[in-house]
């Protein structure tokens, strides 16, 4: 199961703590340390796309399953490729906000499936209307990400290996596929 992106040192910590199970996908980089006095060689960690770590959690794949990720700007703009889910148009997350779909003074809830993002603009021609009572059509139906499409949409250089081990655990059909073929 994918858990969590880590950094090289915390990669390069776990390969020197022998906690780790296997490595899979190609090598991102090579850390280098001291000089053996020995044998004059440098020592080095090559720090693979995807580890697996020893030890087994089994309650983890049925909490997986229940998994609902917190909810924030970041992700959920990522969610929706900074496209406003109204006009159509892709803007920069800084001119990007948090629609609620029903209204939360209608009694809409802050959740993932009654989010999307919108443009400052739109957003503030919807107000506190639904879709149906500003006649605004929604481009997209939102859904939660389960708990790889959310690592997913935490990745910042996501790279070939990476993508298509994550896929194996999104949804059939999650619109991620699509992002990467
Ligand atoms: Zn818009």
């Amino acid at each position: 199961m994918p858990l969590e992106w880590l950094n090289k040192e915390q990669v390069a910590k776990l390969i020197s703590l022998d906690m780790v199970q296997y490595t899979f996908g190609s090598t991102l980089t090579r850390l280098h340390g001291g000089i053996n006095a020995q044998t004059g060689l440098q020592s080095h960690i090559d720090i693979p796309a995807i580890i697996g770590t020893k030890g087994k959690n089994h309650h983890f794949h049925k909490q997986l399953n229940d998994y609902v990720p917190p909810l924030n700007n970041p992700t959920l703009f990522r969610r929706d490729q900074n496209l406003c889910l109204y006009c159509g148009q892709v803007f920069e997350p800084k001119q990007l906000s948090r629609d609620h779909i029903t209204p939360v003074s209608q009694g809409g809830k802050d959740v993932w499936e009654n989010v999307v993002t919108a443009c400052k603009r739109c957003n503030n021609h919807k107000a506190d209307r639904t879709p149906l009572q500003s006649n605004m059509k929604l481009l997209a139906i939102p859904f939660a990400p389960n708990y790889a499409e959310y690592i997913y949409l935490q990745g910042k250089h996501i790279i070939t290996d990476q993508m298509q081990f994550l896929m194996n655990y999104f949804p059939q059909k999650s619109p991620f596929r699509k992002c990467f073929v």
